[in-house]
């Protein structure tokens, strides 16, 4: 603390006009985001000649950079790690132009047009279009192991990383649809899947529930709260606890190789939550069949508007479908 307290007292002394400068710059077509999503829409934004500047944000590459490898992603049909591809994606953007930088889009004004976009609490981007691509961030519990198994048995993904648990145990977290749909998907591939759910029901729609209970290696465990993850190097088993803070506590151990969490995901559409519509998670509404929010020129594309597909070919698509909706909007002004 006190580190940054003198250096702003340095840049203050160099340059006290400086030290509070904030920049305006005025752009055709800004994009927030770097996964699939948003570095679709720069390949197709630039290569139609929208200049687009794309904005990194906090995690640089978005979620495929967490995960190993990709197999089902079209054109890699020997596979590719998620960094790989998500830094394919950003030479192929730049290499039509798209202004990658490095910033986060910390606030948003769109009550006029052009929409002012706060970056880094400072630098103000005035966009003629601008295009949502700040994905969603799986949620986890918060227990140490998950970062450290991290990629090596704990996943959130079951469609992008099932596969490596061919033949094993594994585990689902969660009550909900996404719990019930991955566990159904990972049966298919694994020996054993156990799904971990707090309450004693899950809250996964009838339907959901009814093919998980009848997938017969699927066990529902229900009334567990997972306490800890143990294994050498990687996920060997979870420790859980039944029926946690009732008389009849009682600690059960499994042996699984896969830890897939499924307890829903945070789009990340916090700041827009002034201006745009969104349904009760926060997911931003768009008008089905395209990427247009309730604000003309605002687009959204990728995870941040989507609850149900989630896989990087998807957004990719809709990033595509994006770009050419800013496309269109800026030529009929
Ligand atoms: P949900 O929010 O519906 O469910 C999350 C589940 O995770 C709940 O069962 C919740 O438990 C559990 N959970 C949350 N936090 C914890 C925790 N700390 N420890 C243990 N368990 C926890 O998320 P989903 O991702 O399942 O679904 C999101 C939306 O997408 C829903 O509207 C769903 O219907 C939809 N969807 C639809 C699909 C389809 O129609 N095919 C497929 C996938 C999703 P609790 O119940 O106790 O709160």
């Amino acid at each position: 603390m006190e580190l940054f307290k003198s250096m702003d007292n340095l840049n203050n002394k160099k340059d006290p006009q400086k030290a509070n400068l904030v920049e305006t710059e005025q752009v055709k077509c800004l994009i927030i985001g770097s996964g699939p999503a948003g570095y679709t829409a720069a390949i197709y934004a630039s290569r139609a000649n929208l200049k687009p500047v794309l904005y990194e944000g906090l995690q640089p590459g978005g979620q495929l950079t967490t995960t190993t490898e990709v197999e089902n992603y079209p054109g890699y049909p020997e596979g590719v790690t998620g960094p790989v591809l998500m830094e394919d994606l950003k030479r192929q953007a730049k290499r039509f132009g798209t202004d990658v930088r490095w910033g986060i889009a910390t606030s948003a004004d769109l009550s006029n047009h052009p929409y002012k976009i706060t970056i880094d609490d400072k630098n103000i981007i005035e966009a003629k279009t601008v295009i949502i691509a700040t994905g969603a961030s799986a949620k986890y519990l918060g227990l140490e192991a998950e970062k450290k198994y991290a990629g090596m048995g704990v996943s959130a993904c079951a469609t992008c990383d099932g596969f490596f648990y061919k033949g094993k145990d594994i585990a689902v977290v969660g009550g909900g649809d996404t719990a019930a749909e991955e566990a159904i998907y990972l049966a298919g591939l694994c020996n054993k899947v156990y799904i971990i759910v707090r309450k004693n029901y899950m809250r996964a729609s009838k339907t959901m529930l009814a093919k998980v209970e009848k997938t017969p290696n699927i066990e529902i465990l229900y009334e567990h709260n997972t306490k800890d993850l143990f294994g050498e190097d990687g996920v060997e088993g979870a420790i859980l606890i039944k029926k946690m803070g009732t008389p009849d506590e009682e600690k059960v151990k499994i042996n699984i190789h896969g830890f897939f969490l499924a307890i829903g995901h945070h789009p990340n559409s916090d700041i827009f939550s002034n201006w745009l519509e969104r349904d009760d998670v926060g997911y931003i509404k768009t008008i089905p069949g395209t990427s247009k929010t309730n604000l003309p020129g605002v687009f959204a594309c990728g995870d941040v508007q989507d609850p149900h597909y989630r896989q990087a070919i998807t957004a990719a698509g809709s990033g595509c479908i994006a770009a050419l909706d800013a496309e269109r909007f800026l030529s009929s002004l």
